[in-house]
C-alpha cells in the first residue's frame, strides 16, 4: 500500500507571501523544529538567490552533521537548465530539487506570450531534469504551475516525460486553489494511474478548501497505486490565502473519519511538536494564529456554554475530537509581566549574560561569551525583535553555522 509524506514548504512558499518573510535564523530553526516533528522533507529555500546561499549551505552543513537529520532538504527553482547550473554553482553540494514550471494555457500563453508552445515546455523540463542530475541531483520533484488549470493529456504527457528523464515525483500545483476535493482525488487518481509516478499535492486556500484538497488528493493518488507527498506550510502561511496547513493536514489525514484505517503515514509524526512550532512560526512572522486555529487556536479547546462545558467536564470526548495533549498543549506557559531583559543589536555583555544564566548556558571565558554575544547582535539586526530561547542557544552551540546565517555578502 503506498504511504503518506510531508514535504513542508513554509520556507519557500511561506516566505513569498506578500508583507512577510523570515530571517536565515528563523528558517533554519523551522527546518529544525519539521526535522523533530518527523517531516520527511523541508523545501528550504531558493539555491538560485544569492542571499540565500551562504543559509542553504549551513543548513547542509547541519545536515551533514547529522543536526538536520534524517530531514530531506530541498531547493525550489525555475524548470530551466540555467537555474540549475546557478544552483549548482551557488550551493555546490544540493542533492534534492524541485523544478517548476507553468503548464496550463493560460499560463503559457499570459506568462510567455506566445513565445512558447506545449512542446517547449516540455523540452524545458526535460533539459532541466537531465541537467540537474548530471550535476549529481539525487532526487527530482518537477513542479506543474497551475496544474489545476491544465488538460489532463498534457498534464500525463509532462508527468511521464518528467518520469522518463528521471525524476521522482510529480507536484500537481492547485496553484490558484481553484480545485474542490473532488476534482483533487479525480486527478491525483488519474495522474497517479497514468503517468505512475509519486504525487505531490500543493493547495493553497483561496476558496477555503487547502486541506480538504490534500486530503482528498492524498486519498487519489494512493487509490491509484503511488505514494503522496502533502505539502504545508506552517499556520497556512503562503501567498494570498494560504497554503494547506501543516498541523491541520497531519489532524486530518490522522484523525478524520475512517481514513486512518486506509491511508497511512510513510513514518512516525510527533504532533505533540505542533504548538511550539506553530508558535514560533506566528512570532517569526509576526502574524498571531487565529483563534479557531485546529488544534493550535487560542479557542481549540476553549468551552463555555453550559451544556459543552458540563459534558466535556464529564468526558472530554463528548466535545473533543482530540486531546490537547496530544498537540503539545497543556504545559503553564511564563510570561514576564515584570523587569524583562531581552536581546537586541544594541545589547552589552552584563544583560546577554543574565539572559543565558536564565537559560544555565555557561561560557567558558569572556571571549567566547563576547563571541556568542556579537553573532546575538547580528541575529537581532536581521530578525528586528528580541530572539527566543531557541535561537539564543542555537547561536551559542553553533557559533560557526550562525556565523555563515548571519552572513549576507551582496553581488558575489
Ligand atoms: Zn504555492
Amino acid at each position: 500500500m503506498p504511504k503518506i509524506y510531508f514535504i513542508d514548504v513554509t520556507n519557500r512558499d511561506g516566505v513569498q507571501t506578500a508583507h512577510l518573510g523570515l530571517s536565515k535564523l528563523e528558517k533554519t530553526l523551522i527546518n529544525m523544529y519539521l526535522n523533530e516533528m518527523g517531516i520527511f522533507q523541508s523545501e528550504f529555500g531558493f539555491p538560485t538567490t544569492r542571499h540565500e546561499s551562504l543559509y542553504l549551505r549551513a543548513n547542509l552543513e547541519l545536515a551533514e552533521m547529522g543536526v538536520l537529520q534524517p530531514i530531506r532538504l530541498e531547493g525550489w527553482i525555475r524548470a530551466t537548465v540555467t537555474d540549475v547550473e546557478t544552483a549548482f554553482r551557488l550551493v555546490p553540494n544540493i542533492r534534492h530539487l524541485n523544478l517548476s514550471i507553468s503548464t496550463s494555457e493560460q499560463m503559457i500563453h499570459g506568462k510567455f506570450l506566445g513565445k512558447k508552445s506545449r512542446d517547449d515546455i516540455l523540452k524545458m523540463m526535460v533539459d532541466a531534469v537531465e541537467a540537474a542530475r548530471a550535476h549529481g541531483a539525487e532526487t527530482i520533484g518537477v513542479n506543474a504551475e497551475d496544474a489545476s488549470r491544465t488538460d489532463m493529456d498534457f498534464l500525463v504527457r509532462f508527468a511521464l516525460a518528467a518520469k522518463e528523464h528521471g525524476a521522482q515525483r510529480f507536484r500537481y500545483c492547485d496553484t490558484l486553489g481553484y480545485d474542490s476535493p473532488f476534482t483533487s482525488y479525480e486527478t491525483t487518481k488519474a495522474l497517479a494511474e497514468n503517468a505512475g509516478i509519486p504525487i505531490e499535492t500543493h493547495c493553497h486556500g483561496d476558496l477555503g478548501m487547502a486541506v480538504a484538497n490534500s486530503v482528498a488528493g492524498a486519498k487519489g493518488a494512493i487509490d491509484g497505486g503511488q505514494d503522496v507527498y502533502i505539502n504545508t506550510t506552517i499556520n497556512g502561511m503562503g501567498e494570498r490565502a494560504g497554503n494547506a496547513d501543516l498541523a491541520a493536514t497531519i489532524l486530518a489525514v490522522t484523525k478524520s473519519k475512517g481514513f486512518a484505517e486506509r491511508y497511512q503515514l510513510a513514518g512516525p509524526i510527533d504532533l505533540t511538536k505542533a504548538w511550539k512550532i506553530a508558535k514560533f512560526a506566528s512570532y517569526a512572522f509576526g502574524v498571531p494564529i487565529a483563534v479557531n486555529q485546529p488544534g493550535v487556536g487560542v479557542n481549540a479547546f476553549a468551552h463555555a456554554s453550559g451544556i459543552h462545558a458540563d459534558g466535556v467536564l464529564k468526558d472530554p470526548q463528548n466535545y473533543e475530537l482530540y486531546g490537547f495533549d496530544e498537540l503539545g498543549r497543556g504545559e503553564p506557559e511564563l510570561v514576564e509581566t515584570g523587569r524583562e531583559i531581552c536581546s537586541g543589536e544594541y545589547s552589552g555583555i552584563s544583560g546577554f549574560k543574565h539572559i543565558m544564566g536564565q537559560m544555565a548556558v555557561s561560557f567558558k571565558d569572556a571571549s567566547e561569551m563576547q563571541e556568542i554575544l556579537e553573532l546575538v547582535r547580528y541575529a537581532n539586526v536581521e530578525a528586528q525583535k528580541p530572539l527566543v530561547e531557541d535561537e539564543l542557544l542555537f547561536i551559542a552551540k553553533y557559533p560557526q553555522i550562525a556565523r555563515k546565517l548571519l552572513t549576507l555578502k551582496p553581488l558575489e
